[in-house]
């Protein structure tokens, strides 16, 4: 696969002014049981990684535990597949009753009302009511038939928001929700969160392909990379690699789930809402931004609208930046990732 050089000799000023703040001098350890603290546990269907620096080995080992556990508790009350869950009951009610929302779905779902109307529907937390049709690893995908069947039943216009009560029904009995596309960049937020709470000034805590970063790794830039979605074996996995600090990096591709078809057709976990299929248009989406319940549906929205739309609104909206890779494997920037005119 040929990869554009991503920036030519200059880099782009985003990253630059991130650089920049990233600082020049490392500290000395006031402590001589200053260290890095690092963990990697399988939690919410994918790896949670966290790496932090602490003064001491009592909050450093504490901190490593609290993230894990935050991490847990999303997964034990937004799962869909965790009948106690309580997204898992807001599904199975919401078609009879006006389900009272928690304050964690009444955040969620608000947010992703907007990620839908500012992509013009490309993200929707419905898309589950044909999502659900699919199963990856058993190589399950619906038929045209049983797409057109369940197709209706997908729509945020289905969901009756009532602000008041602070509660949430379903218009049409067949119509599901999965949150899989905002979760874990909300979760990283919480977890950076809780480590500001702890006095901690650097951290990395990643899900998936959401991560978000605290600070910067004492004097030098943490190193983000993002992965080549065509990684042949013995291959380089890493296409372009980002010096930051203090930011939210979401990257949504269809190498996480997917699999191949007897027509050799990629089926993969990022389904256009219009169509019912996976979005073919990209292989990879990575959008910058502050916090990752915003970078995390914007990367799901951008990977679903393609190189131009998706371009187009990243630009539109302030305080993001985005790097798409399209299906040939060229890469494109938002305005604010370009090299500064000579
Ligand atoms: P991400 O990896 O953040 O791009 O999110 C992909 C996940 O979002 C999928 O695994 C689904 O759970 C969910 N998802 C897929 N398509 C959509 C869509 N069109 N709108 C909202 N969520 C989606
Ligand atoms: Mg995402």
């Amino acid at each position: 696969m040929q990869l554009a050089t991503p920036w030519g000799s200059s880099m782009p000023t985003l990253l630059l002014r991130k650089a920049a703040l990233c600082g020049l001098f490392f500290c000395l350890a006031p402590n001589a049981n200053a260290a890095w603290f690092n963990d990697t546990r399988a939690i919410m269907g994918t790896e949670v990684s966290v790496s932090l620096w602490s003064d001491t080995e009592g909050t450093g080992k504490q901190a490593v535990e609290g993230v894990m556990a935050i991490m847990e508790g999303v997964n034990r009350r937004l799962s869909p597949y965790i009948a106690s869950s309580d997204l898992a009951k807001l599904n199975s009610e919401a078609a009879k009753v006006p389900v009272l929302l928690t304050d964690e779905l009444d955040l969620l779902y608000r947010q992703s009302l907007w990620m839908f109307h500012q992509s013009e529907g490309a993200f929707d937390i419905t898309y589950a009511s044909v999502g659900r049709l699919y199963d990856y690893r058993q190589k399950v995908a619906p038929t045209q038939k049983e797409l057109e069947a369940h197709l209706g039943a997908l729509s945020t216009r289905h969901l009756v928001y009532d602000a008041k009560a602070r509660s949430l029904a379903f218009s049409q009995p067949d119509v599901s929700i999965d949150l899989g596309g905002i979760a874990k960049g909300y979760a990283v937020d919480l977890a950076i969160n809780y480590l500001k709470g702890l006095g901690i000034k650097h951290a990395y805590v990643g899900a998936g392909g959401d991560s978000r970063i605290l600070g910067d790794r004492r004097g030098r830039p943490w190193v983000i990379g993002i992965k080549n979605p065509r990684m042949k074996e013995g291959g380089a996995d890493t296409v372009i690699k980002l010096p930051l600090s203090d930011v939210a990096v979401s990257t949504s591709g269809d190498y996480e789930r997917f699999f191949i078809d007897d027509s050799g057709e990629r089926i993969h976990h990022i389904i256009n809402p219009k169509t019912g299929k996976s979005a073919s248009e990209v292989m990879s989406v990575t959008i910058l931004g502050e916090e990752g319940i915003a970078t995390d549906p914007l990367s799901t929205a951008v990977f679903v609208l393609g190189v131009q739309k998706g371009i187009n609104l990243v630009d539109k909206l302030s305080g993001f930046d985005a790097i798409i890779i399209d299906s040939t494997g060229q890469v494109h920037y938002s305005n604010g990732l370009m090299p500064p005119s000579p």
